[in-house]
């Protein structure tokens, strides 16, 4: 069941937290009471594995009696969206701080995740995530290759910087 996000934003705050994302230089497709729609980016794109998803959409959702939260989504008309997840922030200088966070690496948290590319193949015993778009781990502690107790030579770069280490490969 499709969840549309409906209660509605005071038009000054999605005025300003508008302006606020369009400074992230991203661009807006849509922005109402209700929503507030983002173009996704090359980038963003393969970072939030948005398939055929083109909007990441920014709304508020409450019981009607409680002020809503601010939560995102990925939507295929900029309309429906069928997970939502919570953004944080109220300010709209923070919440566009937010959704900058998740275009570029997925969550909206401040702490990034460091990808590494190990310079010997992974073998079977290798437990570690694989992230994209890099085609490098996220090293699992537990890896009997890669966990804290081998951590053998890796190269390494941060999350945000993902997209250009694909891209230079
Ligand atoms: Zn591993
Ligand atoms: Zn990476």
């Amino acid at each position: 069941m499709p969840t549309q996000i409906t209660d509605e934003m005071p038009d000054t705050w999605v005025h300003t937290l508008v302006t606020h994302i369009e400074a992230h230089g991203w661009t807006i497709h849509d922005a109402h009471e209700t929503a507030i729609v983002i173009n996704l980016d090359h980038t963003a794109h393969a970072v939030l594995n948005a398939g055929d998803r083109p909007f990441l959409v920014i709304g508020w959702t409450g019981d009607g009696e409680t002020e809503g939260a601010t939560h995102w989504g990925l939507s295929v008309d900029g309309v429906t969206v069928p997970h939502l997840d919570g953004l944080g922030g109220r300010e709209p200088s923070e919440v566009a701080d937010q959704a900058h966070r998740v275009l570029r690496t997925g969550r909206p948290e401040p702490r990034q995740l460091r990808h590494a590319m190990p310079y010997v193949a992974l073998s079977e015993a290798c437990r570690c995530p694989l992230v994209h778009p890099c085609g490098g781990i996220v090293p699992a502690p537990g890896c009997a290759e890669h966990g804290d107790r081998r951590a053998p030579a890796m190269a390494w770069h941060w999350e945000a910087d993902c997209h250009d280490k694909a891209v230079s490969r």
